[in-house]
């Protein structure tokens, strides 16, 4: 899923987006009102590890979540997608065995992500987390690698955080008292 501009997208295992109906259901999402705070520009052409090292090196602070907005035209990225899901649900490190990754070229687009300081370890991903649509809305997906060319990078500072937990009996009797919840935190991105 992606939230861009007041609409939601899904895009599904073939990597074709469509707009979500307002009546749909996620079992999980990062948004945010997004108010950029800091624009970055990074000249030249850089991978996914670069961009990432980058953003480490001039990030206002590294102790609140950051999102970022990053616009422009992109030589390569690789994506991947997970098929829908039915009960009972597997952990997400099972899942993703059955991902499906594809790659586009010189597209242009929008990626928005979310940075997530180490403290807040089983909470969401620690680190870097990308979604990226085309600009005609067409296809994305989750990003594993990219090249990223010129990239114009805004922030935003997040320092009040709110979590919705879902009020389910599914969630009630999930075991989440071990290790399970920094299990994200083991799939490869
Ligand atoms: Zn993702």
């Amino acid at each position: 899923m992606i939230g861009l501009d007041g609409k939601f997208y899904q895009i599904k295992y073939d990597g074709v987006a469509s707009v979500i109906p307002d009546s749909m259901k996620s079992p999980f999402a990062t948004v945010t009102f997004f108010k950029p705070q800091t624009l970055i520009n990074l000249e030249g052409q850089i991978n996914y590890q670069q961009l990432q090292q980058s953003l480490d090196q001039r990030l206002p602070t590294k102790n609140y979540p950051h999102a970022i907005r990053i616009q422009g035209n992109f030589p390569y990225l690789k994506f991947r997608s997970v098929p829908k899901q039915t009960p009972p649900y597997r952990p997400l490190a099972d899942v993703v065995k059955e991902q499906s990754i594809f790659k586009l070229r010189n597209v242009n687009g929008t990626l928005v992500g979310f940075r997530t300081p180490k403290y807040m370890k089983g909470v969401n991903y620690n680190g870097y987390h990308f979604h990226f649509i085309t600009a005609n809305r067409k296809t994305g997906g989750h990003i594993l690698d990219g090249q990223f060319q010129n990239a114009k990078i805004e922030l935003d500072s997040l320092s009040n955080v709110e979590i919705n937990l879902p009020k389910t009996a599914e969630f009630d009797q999930a075991d989440l008292e071990d290790s399970k919840p920094t299990e994200v935190n083991r799939v490869k991105r």
